[in-house]
C-alpha cells in the first residue's frame, strides 16, 4: 500500500537539529535507505563539513573531489557532483572539508540564503525525495536547507535536555517563513536513542509528545548497537544487518511518513 504514487517534482526534506549527535545523519542515511527500497527515487545531500553521511556510505576522500561545495559557492551544476551508493534507487551529494569555508564564506556571498535551491531547483523532477542532512547549527548551510526544504524533519533524543534548544530551531524556521519560504512545513519529530529501560527515556517521551502534540512520530528509533557499528562498515544498518531493532525502527519510520504524506496530515506549523 506505500508503493510508489508520486511523479513530478521531489518533496525536499531538511533533517535538522543545531544540536550535534542526536541522529540527523543516521536518520538521513536510514530513511533515504528505507524509502528507495520503496522504489522512491531519493538523493541524500550531505550538507554537513564532518561529511558523515559521504563517510556512512563508504565515500573516500577522492570520492568527494567533487562535493556540495562547486554547486553551492560557485554555481556549479549539482548534477555534476552526485554520486551513487551501494543502495539501487539511492544517489549521494558527497560532503568535503570545504565545506567548513563555505559556512564564513556565504556569509557575504550574494543570495546567500538560496542558494541550495537554486542549486536543487534542475534536478527536482529526477527525484521523489530529497533528504539535506544538516549540519549541528542553525548557520547558513542549514538556513539554505530550510530554504531549499518543503518540510523540515527533526530528530530529537530522548534525553534530559531534549526539548532544550527547540524554541531556537522554531524561530529559525519561522524566520525562514517570513523571509523566503512561507510553505516550509514541520515534516515531524521522531525520537531517537530510545532506551526502553530507561525511565528518563519514557518521561522525556512524554513531555515530547505533550510539548509538540501530533507533529511526533510514533515511530520511536530504539538505542541499538548495531546502528553504531554500520556506518564504520560503509553501510545504512538497514544494509548491514536489516534484522536489528534500529533497521526495523528506520523501515517503520519511512511507512509512517508516507502514510502521513498520503494522508494530508499532520505536517503542520509549530
Ligand atoms: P548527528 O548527525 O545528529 O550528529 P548521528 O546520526 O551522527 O548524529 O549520531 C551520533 C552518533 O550516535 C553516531 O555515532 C551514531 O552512529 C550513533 N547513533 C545514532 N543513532 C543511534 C541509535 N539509534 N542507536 C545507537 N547509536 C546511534
Ligand atoms: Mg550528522
Amino acid at each position: 500500500t506505500l508503493a510508489k504514487a508520486t511523479t513530478g517534482d521531489a518533496r525536499v526534506l531538511a533533517i535538522a537539529n543545531q544540536k550535534g549527535g542526536v541522529g540527523k545523519t543516521t536518520t538521513a542515511v536510514n530513511l533515504g535507505t528505507a524509502l528507495a527500497a520503496c522504489e522512491y527515487r531519493t538523493l541524500i545531500v550531505d550538507m554537513d563539513p564532518q561529511g558523515n553521511a559521504s563517510t556512512g556510505f563508504g565515500l573516500t576522500r577522492g570520492d568527494r573531489k567533487r562535493n556540495v561545495y562547486g554547486p553551492l559557492m560557485d554555481g556549479d551544476p549539482v548534477a555534476d557532483v552526485i554520486v551513487p551508493t551501494d543502495v539501487p534507487g539511492l544517489e549521494l551529494v558527497p560532503s568535503a572539508v570545504d565545506l567548513a569555508g563555505a559556512e564564513v564564506e556565504l556569509v557575504d556571498a550574494e543570495a546567500r540564503e538560496t542558494r541550495l535551491r537554486s542549486a536543487l531547483a534542475p534536478i527536482l523532477e529526477r527525484y521523489d525525495y530529497i533528504l539535506v542532512d544538516c549540519p549541528p547549527a542553525l548557520g547558513l548551510l542549514t538556513i539554505n536547507a530550510f530554504v531549499a526544504g518543503h518540510a523540515a524533519l527533526v530528530p530529537l533524543q530522548a534525553e534530559f535536555y531534549a526539548l532544550e534548544g527547540l524554541s531556537h530551531l522554531m524561530r529559525t524556521i519561522e524566520r525562514v517563513r517570513k523571509g523566503f519560504n512561507p510553505d516550509l512545513e514541520i515534516e515531524g519529530v521522531v525520537l531517537t536513542m530510545y532506551d526502553r529501560r530507561n525511565n528518563l527515556c519514557a518521561m522525556v517521551a512524554q513531555d515530547v509528545r505533550e510539548y509538540l502534540s501530533n507533529i511526533v512520530y510514533d515511530t520511536v528509533i530504539p538505542r541499538n548497537v548495531r546502528v553504531s557499528e554500520a556506518p564504520s562498515h560503509g553501510k545504512p544498518v538497514i544494509v548491514y544487518d536489516m534484522k536489528s531493532s534500529g533497521a526495523k525502527a528506520y523501515i517503520k519510520l519511512a511507512g509512517e511518513l508516507l502514510r502521513r504524506e498520503k494522508g494530508g496530515a499532520p505536517a503542520m506549523a509549530s
